[in-house]
């Protein structure tokens, strides 16, 4: 009884928009203009960057990717944020997460100028966040809330659970739950019975990191599942959740890959545009 949430197509919908929007600021000789700081040789993060700057090219964005070395201090890092922050010419920057063990990671983002900040992770722009008056959000968290909107599926009054509550999903997608009126609660690593509270859940959202960690008897007949899980099993992308037995309860779920993904990356170039529109008045 399952549908499928694709967020492949409500990406390339959006994207069709947001060409549109980059052009009219070209007529206007404003191109939007992000950089990616990537430190260190982590594969995932080198992947991601890459695709990013596929997706900034399609939608007629300038990335600049900013690789530096695994051995970088954290001085190196910080005077580049500060170069970047004081550049007029640069719209936005981000910093690519993992970083390398003696990288101070909150450090980094704290120092990002909250008016550049694309990912929505500054403390001003989380504190913003829970404030209800932000103005970016992380991308996968706001991904998660359009594409369900673009379904028509209600959250108002609705028990949502997340698992994960990490600050780049669990906790944001956590306050724009709360915005939309659901009912949020969030389990983690040290929950107890994750299967008795995932079953309450109408709408499920998982962000482990663990491969088929949601298994059919821990979801509801009839809830919505999202799954934000990217896992290589066996050479293969998959989620948290253990789709071909999950699906078959649920009335929408997430397919990785083409779920949560593109959504994720789309929301991004969204943010890179919404702050150089800003910064341009
Ligand atoms: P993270 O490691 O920072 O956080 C993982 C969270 O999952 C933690 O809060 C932890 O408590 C919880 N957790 C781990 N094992 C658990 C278990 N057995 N039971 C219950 N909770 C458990 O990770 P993250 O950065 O939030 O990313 C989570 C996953 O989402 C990863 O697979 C990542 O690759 C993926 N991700 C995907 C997108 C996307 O666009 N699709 C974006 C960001 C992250």
């Amino acid at each position: 009884m399952e549908k499928i949430l694709d967020g492949k197509a409500f990406a390339n919908l959006l994207g069709q928009n947001l060409k549109e929007k980059v052009k009219k600021l070209k007529d206007e000789g404003i191109t939007p203009h992000f950089c990616v700081i990537n430190i260190g040789d982590d594969p995932a993060s080198k992947i991601y960057v890459r695709t990013k700057k596929r997706r900034a090219e399609k939608m007629g964005i300038i990335q600049d990717i900013y690789q530096m070395s695994a051995d970088t201090k954290q001085e190196e890092a910080l005077a580049l944020i500060d170069k970047l922050n004081a550049d007029p010419a640069i719209n936005g920057l981000m910093v690519q997460l993992p970083a390398p063990k003696q990288i101070d990671a909150d450090a980094l983002l704290e120092r990002i100028d909250p008016n550049k900040d694309v990912d929505g992770l500054t403390p001003a722009n989380i504190g913003h966040l829970w404030m209800g008056n932000h103005f970016v959000e992380p991308a996968t968290a706001e991904g998660i809330i359009a594409l369900l909107k673009h379904y028509e599926i209600p959250l108002e009054g609705k028990n949502v659970v997340i698992i994960g509550r990490s600050n780049i999903v669990g906790k944001p997608l956590a306050a724009l739950m709360l915005e939309q009126n659901a009912t949020v609660t969030i389990a983690h690593s040290r929950t107890k019975n994750l299967g008795e509270i995932t079953k309450k859940a109408d709408v499920l959202v998982s962000a482990t990191g663990q491969a088929f960690l949601v298994k059919a008897d821990m979801v509801k007949d009839g809830a919505v599942v999202v799954d934000v899980g990217m896992n290589h099993v066996d050479g293969k992308l998959v989620g948290d959740v253990d789709f071909d037995k999950v699906k078959e309860k649920t009335s929408y779920i997430t397919p990785v890959p083409g779920g949560v993904g593109p959504l994720t990356v789309q929301f991004l170039m969204e943010a890179v545009v919404k702050l150089t529109r800003r910064q341009n008045k």
